[in-house]
């Protein structure tokens, strides 16, 4: 899978792109890097864009005040939608048959694991984050955004922390990112788990500090143990 993302702050993404289970199924492609070093084998590759590049004038500018008054900045149009055709362009040749284009939003609709699971299955993402009071509606109304996507109903300062939250966990849906793919399947909110909370966990020591692991997890009854488990999915 191909994800680029369009950011004023592309740096925030190390560490979260490049540590841990994330960093060893992706390959960081840092703002308009060719793939010479090409990982073929990894299941995503990434794609940071820096929004200034589109910006305005000798400062770069990439917001301006809002019509009709009030505080914040909003983010240009005519910055945005110029990165999203030069986005679509470069990937062109890939046949990948264009991006699925999400804004990440407040305003957007909540994300879920049907969602997440939706967006795995996409060849290609483009992931636009935004900044200050947020994008010209023209850019959505204008066809240049395919979904408006919420990671909950609170505001954060930016849309980075939402994008890496996406990101997370559309990687969890794609094969070879887990160490057992099977892994990602019986999990909180999964199609086998009826979409519900999984079971609580335990490992060692068998009793800490006055609490025990529940007794049927211990007996080795793996009928027993599928019915507990069965009755604290929630
Ligand atoms: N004025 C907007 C509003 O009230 O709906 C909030 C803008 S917010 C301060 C700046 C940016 O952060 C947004 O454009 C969006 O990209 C991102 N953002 C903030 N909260 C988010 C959330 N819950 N889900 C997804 N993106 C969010």
């Amino acid at each position: 899978m191909r994800i680029d993302i369009l950011t004023l702050f592309p740096a925030m993404f190390h560490g979260p792109l490049t540590e841990s289970i994330l960093g060893r199924a992706s390959h960081v492609v840092p703002l308009w890097g060719t793939l010479r070093d090409r990982q073929d084998d990894k299941p995503m590759e990434i794609h940071l864009h820096d929004l200034c590049q589109w910006g305005k004038g000798k400062c770069k500018q990439v917001d301006d005040s809002p019509y009709g008054g009030g505080v914040g900045m909003v983010m240009r149009a005519d910055v945005i939608v110029p990165a999203v055709e030069a986005v679509m362009k470069d990937g062109v040749e890939e046949n990948r048959g264009g991006p699925f284009r999400v804004y990440l939003s407040p305003r957007g609709k909540r994300l879920t694991q049907v969602k997440v699971e939706k967006f795995a299955k996409k060849p290609w993402l483009l992931l636009l984050c935004g900044h200050y009071e947020g994008i010209d509606q023209r850019v959505i109304d204008g066809g240049w955004i395919d979904e408006e996507v919420s990671i909950g109903d609170y505001v954060l300062t930016g849309g980075e922390l939402p994008a890496m939250v996406l990101i997370d966990a559309v990687a969890r849906q794609l094969p070879g990112v887990l160490g057992k793919d099977a892994s990602a399947e019986e999990e909180s909110f999964s199609h086998i788990l009826g979409r519900k909370r999984e079971y609580p966990h335990y490992t060692r020591p068998e009793e800490f500090r006055g609490h025990c692991v529940p007794s049927v997890l211990l007996e080795g009854d793996h009928a027993a143990i599928a019915l507990w488990r069965r009755a604290h999915t929630l």
